[in-house]
């Protein structure tokens, strides 16, 4: 595509002129790998097609959500039914009941659960939450994770632990993030002084389990468990951010992959969002009954939301929620994620390229690196310039994955074993130019 015929190009200049960068979220501008973002006209299970009219196989679908693929028929239904019921009360309704059911029912370690618009306001919630039931100011997150963009979690570690944390935007005060530890993952030495130094003041630690905000790099299960531990031994509640892993990774979500090498091993406190919404803003966090009743009406932490629980968003996450939870769908989704994974490895074999790669159902991450990393400094090892070119030659080809190396990637249950199969023969050649360039 000439620049002069790219359609995509003139919205963009368009967009850029009204809102900043051109986007409404930082990495669709394709900062990163440079290059024109595609402007979507519209999806259909696997696909999407941008202005120009060219086909995309999708392997973000909305950073997640999109686990049954674009426009499911019975999806489409139940947003549609519900929309003609009206959009938004301000009052409960019954479907909000029937989400928190089920969603408990998939995930035990849950006893109470509260919804919310957006995986921020979940994590920032789930915060206050923490430090309101414990009395406690500090937190514990870990470099490379994300938890939205609420000041007290965009930090950055400082030099050392006794040193407070950096905040990595502007407009966040130093005083708002220096109750927030930044730890290495999976670093468990580094835990446990942390711990030792200042454990009867951490509040939580939050934790993604499969952290999809540095790619795709899982907390070890040693170290998963020590920071089970070590919570429960000082009094600290353990917040599991699934927001991404969320029924993305197994029906029970992160939390049910870990019980399987630690036994019993649960969450204080988990949070949601992406897949539970099926596209739409919902989001949520939950825990114990003591903990939760925590929050008003009933205790003191404050947390309130106008659309919190929309009819219309919990009618797309109850009908997404109940597609998935049908036996053998995460069989089914887990072994095209393989296999897509397993194809890609092969292309880069084929023609010399380092290359890793890791998946748990539909989430999956490949690394230009011959082992996988297991935290933040070695993902961002990963030659930048090579991973552009790699981008750039998927999207050329009408395969799209994330814009940036430190992006997880996602297959729905619309992907075909032929989708897979292009994608795979398309990175073949893509891997062949790289390897020749
Ligand atoms: C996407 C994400 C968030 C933020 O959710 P938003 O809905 O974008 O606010 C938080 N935590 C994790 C792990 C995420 O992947």
């Amino acid at each position: 595509m000439t620049p002069s015929t790219d359609l995509n190009l003139p919205l963009f200049e368009r967009a850029k002129a009204l809102i900043p960068g051109g986007v409404n979220s930082p990495v669709r501008a394709f900062r990163a790998v440079g290059g024109t973002p595609r402007f979507v006209q519209r999806a259909q299970g696997a696909y999407f097609w941008d202005a120009n009219g060219q086909r995309f196989i999708d392997y973000i679908g909305s950073w997640g959500p999109m686990i049954l693929g674009h426009g499911h028929p019975a999806v489409l239904e139940a947003v549609q039914k519900a929309a003609l019921d009206g959009f938004s009360f301000g009052a409960p309704t019954e479907r909000e009941v029937e989400l928190a059911e089920e969603i408990l029912r998939h995930v035990p370690s849950m006893e109470m659960i509260r919804l919310v618009s957006s995986g921020t306001e979940a994590g920032m919630s789930a915060i206050r939450l923490a430090r309101g039931a414990t009395g406690r100011s500090r937190i514990i997150k870990f470099n490379g994770c994300y938890h939205g963009h609420a000041d007290a979690l965009l930090v950055k570690a400082g030099s050392g632990l006794a040193t407070f944390g950096h905040a990595t935007s502007a407009g966040v005060p130093a005083e708002v993030v220096q109750h927030t530890m930044v730890l290495e993952y999976n670093d468990i030495a580094q835990l446990e002084e942390a711990f030792a130094l200042h454990g009867s003041e951490i509040a939580g630690l939050m934790i993604e389990p499969i952290a999809g905000n540095m790619n795709f790099v899982r907390a070890s299960v040693p170290f998963m468990r020590r920071c089970r531990e070590l919570c429960t031994q000082h009094g600290a509640l353990l917040v599991l951010d699934e927001v991404m892993t969320g029924f993305r990774v197994a029906l029970g979500s992160a939390q049910s992959v870990y019980a399987r090498d630690i036994p019993g091993f649960k969450p204080d406190i988990t949070v949601l969002g992406k897949v539970i919404g099926g596209g739409m803003p919902l989001a949520a966090f939950g825990g114990p009954r003591a903990v939760m009743e925590q929050l008003a009406p009933l205790g003191p932490v404050y947390q309130a939301g106008t659309l919190s629980g929309n009819p219309v968003a919990t009618a797309c996450g109850l009908a997404t929620l109940r597609e998935i939870a049908r036996p053998g769908f995460y069989e089914s989704l887990a072994a095209h994620t393989q296999a897509l994974t397993q194809g890609l490895a092969q292309a880069a074999a084929a023609s010399g390229i380092p290359f890793s790669a890791d998946s748990e159902g539909g989430m999956f991450g490949f690394f230009l690196l011959p082992e996988l990393p297991q935290n933040y400094p070695t993902v961002m090892a990963t030659d930048g310039a090579r991973f552009n070119a790699l981008f750039h030659g998927l999207l050329d080809r009408g395969v799209y994955i994330a814009p940036a190396l430190y992006e997880a990637g996602f297959v729905s249950s619309a992907h075909t074993a032929q989708d897979i199969e292009d994608t795979v023969a398309i990175a073949h050649e893509v891997f062949r130019t790289l390897a020749a360039g």
